[in-house]
C-alpha cells in the first residue's frame, strides 16, 4: 500500500471571475519507505500537490488515497483529525507558535492526540535530543536561529509519529549550509524511521538526496525517476 495516492487530481482556484487552473490530471505512487522530492519552477503546482497529499486542501476532480483511505469522503472534522494523526508538515516559514517553548511547539501536536502527559514528555524529549535541541527546550521561537526553529518545526512534524511526512520547500527560508544541515537530517530522520517522505524543492542540494524525483511543469506531471537508491537505515 502506498502512503500516498492521488488518481487524475484536478484542481483550479477561482478568484471571482478569473480561474487558475493549479493542477491538472495529476496522478502518482509515493512508494513506502522513500525520500520524494518534487520539482519545478515557481508557480507548477507543487504547493498545491503537497497540499493536496497533506488533506490541507481539497481537490476539485480525482482521487486522493491516504494510507489506501479515500480521504474525499471523509467529513472536515474527520478529515482534521486524520490529518493530524496520521500527516507530519513542514513548512519554509517553519510555522511555529510563538508564544510557545519549543518543548511545548513539539507537544502541541500530541495534546491534541490526547496522548498522555508522562508519554508526551518522554516522545518530546527524545525528539528534541534527536534534532540536537535538547538545550533548548525552554526557549520561543523568537530565541532561535532558523535552522534551529526548523528543527523545531521537524521534530514537531514527526511527534505523532506519522508514516508520511510533507515539506514545503523547507529549506527556502535558509543560507546554505544551514538549509544543507536540515536536510541532512531530515535524511537521517526518514532512514532511521522508514517514513515517507516527500519535500517540494528546487535546490539542488535537496534534489541529490532524493530517493524519487517528480518532475511538475504547469500544473501536470513532466516525469518520474525512481532512483536506485538504498533505504536501508544509514
Ligand atoms: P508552486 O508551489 O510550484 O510555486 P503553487 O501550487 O503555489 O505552485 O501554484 C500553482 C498555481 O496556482 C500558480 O499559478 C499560482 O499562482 C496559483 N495559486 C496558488 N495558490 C493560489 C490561491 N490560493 N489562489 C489562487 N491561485 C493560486
Ligand atoms: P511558493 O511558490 O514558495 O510555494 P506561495 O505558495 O506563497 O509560494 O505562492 C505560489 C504562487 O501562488 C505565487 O505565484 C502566488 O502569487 C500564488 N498565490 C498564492 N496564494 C494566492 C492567492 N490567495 N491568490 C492568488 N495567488 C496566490
Amino acid at each position: 500500500m502506498y502512503p500516498v495516492s492521488l488518481r487524475n487530481v484536478g484542481k483550479t482556484y477561482r478568484l471571482d471571475t478569473v480561474t487558475v487552473p493549479a493542477l491538472s490530471g495529476v496522478s502518482i505512487d509515493i512508494r513506502p519507505g522513500r525520500f520524494t522530492v518534487l520539482c519545478g519552477p515557481s508557480g507548477s503546482g507543487k504547493t498545491t500537490l503537497l497540499n493536496m497529499m497533506g488533506c490541507i486542501d481539497r481537490p476539485d476532480a480525482g482521487e486522493i488515497l491516504v494510507d489506501g483511505q479515500a480521504v474525499q469522503s471523509m467529513a472536515d472534522d474527520a478529515l482534521s483529525d486524520f490529518r493530524a494523526r496520521r500527516i507530519g508538515f513542514v513548512f519554509q516559514n517553519f510555522n511555529l507558535l510563538p508564544v510557545l517553548t519549543a518543548f511545548e511547539n513539539v507537544e502541541y501536536p500530541l495534546v491534541l492526540a490526547a496522548v498522555p502527559l508522562a508519554q508526551r514528555k518522554e516522545r518530546v524529549h527524545a525528539l528534541l535530543h534527536a534534532v540536537g535541541l535538547a538545550d533548548r527546550a525552554g526557549n520561543r521561537p523568537g530565541q532561535l536561529s532558523g535552522g534551529q526553529r526548523q528543527r523545531v518545526a521537524i521534530a514537531r512534524a514527526l511527534a505523532t509519529e506519522p508514516a508520511l511526512v510533507l515539506a514545503d520547500e523547507p529549506t527556502a527560508n535558509l543560507d546554505s549550509q544551514t538549509g544543507a544541515e536540515i536536510i541532512a537530517l531530515m535524511r537521517n530522520l526518514q532512514r532511521a524511521r522508514g517514513a515517507s517522505f516527500v519535500f517540494s524543492s528546487h535546490d539542488p542540494m535537496v534534489l541529490a538526496q532524493a530517493d524519487d524525483v517528480v518532475r511538475i511543469r504547469d500544473g501536470r506531471i513532466e516525469s518520474i525517476e525512481q532512483r536506485d537508491t538504498s533505504t536501508e537505515v544509514a
